[in-house]
């Protein structure tokens, strides 16, 4: 992926310092950080969150330790046979902020090679495993030309990052490489146009809220 000028759709602010300050799950912090990859100006700002992190830390007056703390650690680290090795799901945004494919590890042969599982006409998906520290749920959805979702709102906050085609929804145009970030007031029904499937990122911590019939009746197969 290569930086895009056009990016119009950016992450909040309090999202963006929650990534910065490590406090986000592993799949929206995989948004996050694939939306930053592709967006100088959100590599500024989380660089500069960044850096306020850690001028508070340096700010933090030192507390004592117990005299007996240092040897306890070692008492403790003394019994393991071999180092660990490194975890799975190591804290979210281990992603360094400078890679450029945040998505390789979880889509090593890219976007052509998914599987998709088809789940409405017009419709497929692939859960990607990020399970992370804390429950999120990441997946790729891929939605036809002229196909809309049905309209919902949100159990928790949402994030979704066009990796390829577009959609329009009531908050706006949405194309690649912008993010929409919303959390459970914004009620919306995306449409995919143009020539292309929309292909998206998307992070959710809780189920959509289906405001239709319809919605309500496909949701249980979709697994949205
Ligand atoms: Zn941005």
């Amino acid at each position: 992926m290569t930086a895009l000028s056009e990016i119009r759709h950016h992450p909040k602010p309090l999202t963006l310092a929650a990534y910065a300050a490590g406090n986000l799950d592993e799949a929206r912090a995989v948004v996050i950080a694939t939306h930053v990859s592709l967006c100088a100006a959100c590599r500024l700002a989380a660089r500069d969150y960044e850096s306020i992190g850690a001028a508070c830390l340096e700010a933090v007056d030192p507390v004592a330790m117990n005299a007996s703390a240092l040897d306890s650690f070692w008492a403790r680290a003394g019994k393991q046979e071999r180092a660990m090795a490194p975890a799975s799901a190591i804290a979210a945004n281990d992603f360094a902020l400078d890679a450029a494919h945040p998505l390789a590890s979880y889509l090593k042969d890219g976007l052509d090679a998914i599987e998709w599982r088809p789940v409405a006409p017009g419709l497929a998906q692939v859960v990607i495993p990020a399970e992370g520290y804390r429950p999120g749920v990441l997946r790729l959805l891929k939605v036809s030309p002229g196909v809309q979702i049905p309209r919902h709102t949100h159990g928790d906050e949402e994030l979704t990052l066009i990796l390829r085609g577009s959609y329009t929804d009531e908050v706006g145009d949405f194309a690649r490489g912008d993010l929409a970030d919303l959390d459970g007031e914004v009620l919306h029904a995306p449409l995919a146009v143009g020539d292309e499937p929309c292909i998206c990122l998307i992070a959710t911590s809780a189920p959509l809220r289906f405001r239709t019939i319809f919605g309500r009746l496909v949701q249980p197969f979709i697994g949205l």
